[in-house]
């Protein structure tokens, strides 16, 4: 673990992702950091929300969601996203655990999805996750799908509120092919808006790339490593 405290990780990529939205012509205002927080413990958590800095946290499974939400202490007032693929049988723990389920997949899962918030009479908001990487990512459904996904959630799923795009940046790639993934996801995204405030939310950009995801419009970038040191 580097020789740095929590709160100097979290200003600095805080000052990162204002220099990037700087240089980028974009508002730091409407760029949301998400710490992502999967495999670090409870009370590196708690002590990371303590310091005031980020108050999103991301968790890739539902298990460990479990493991922190519920016992996450009360006066802290965070909102928890679920970034990881969801599985049918923890679809139901999903919707209870967390505020926002970003790694919506498939008709299948969003229909569940659909059920479960309308039985719990809530209305879950969601991102749908897409490959925009193509062959080198095996996570999110392909772009041709996402089409048919956006028509599925917006005109059957009415506890579902689809709130825009995530996507995963090619690993090890140079800035020139991760920036036109994000394009990718970017310019689907345009294509499904039908407002301006429509599907405010492109999810993109970690560790490794989310200078470059700021650069394409990204209003959500998803940090681990950076922050919590490596898993
Ligand atoms: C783990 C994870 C991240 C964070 O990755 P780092 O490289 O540690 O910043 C972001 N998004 C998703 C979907 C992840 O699973």
């Amino acid at each position: 673990m580097v020789k740095t405290t929590i709160a100097e990780r979290i200003t600095d990529i805080r000052e990162r992702i204002a220099a990037a939205a700087d240089r980028y012509g974009r508002n730091a205002d409407e760029i949301t950091l998400v710490a992502v927080s999967k495999t670090h413990p409870l009370d590196l958590v708690v002590e990371a929300a303590r310091t005031g800095l980020v108050s999103h946290f991301g968790e890739n499974r539902v298990q460990e969601g479990e493991e922190k939400i519920p016992h996450f202490p009360s006066d802290l007032d965070v909102t928890w996203h679920l970034i990881g693929h969801l599985q049918r049988n923890k679809a139901r723990k999903a919707v209870e655990l967390f505020d926002a389920i970003e790694s919506v997949d498939s008709l299948k899962i969003a229909r569940r999805l659909e059920n479960i918030a309308s039985e719990f009479e809530v209305i879950k908001p969601v991102l749908m996750e897409v490959n925009c990487a193509g062959e080198e990512s095996k996570t999110g459904l392909a772009v041709k799908d996402a089409p048919e996904l956006v028509d599925f959630i917006r005109d059957e799923c009415p506890h579902l509120l689809l709130k825009g795009l995530m996507t995963i940046g090619p690993l090890g790639g140079n800035e020139s092919e991760v920036r036109r993934v994000f394009a990718t996801a970017r310019n689907l995204r345009e294509s499904f808006r039908k407002s301006p405030e429509d599907l405010p939310v492109l999810s993109m950009g970690m560790s490794g790339d989310f200078e470059w995801a700021i650069a394409e419009g990204s209003t959500q970038v998803r940090v681990g490593t950076a922050i919590f040191g490596h898993r």
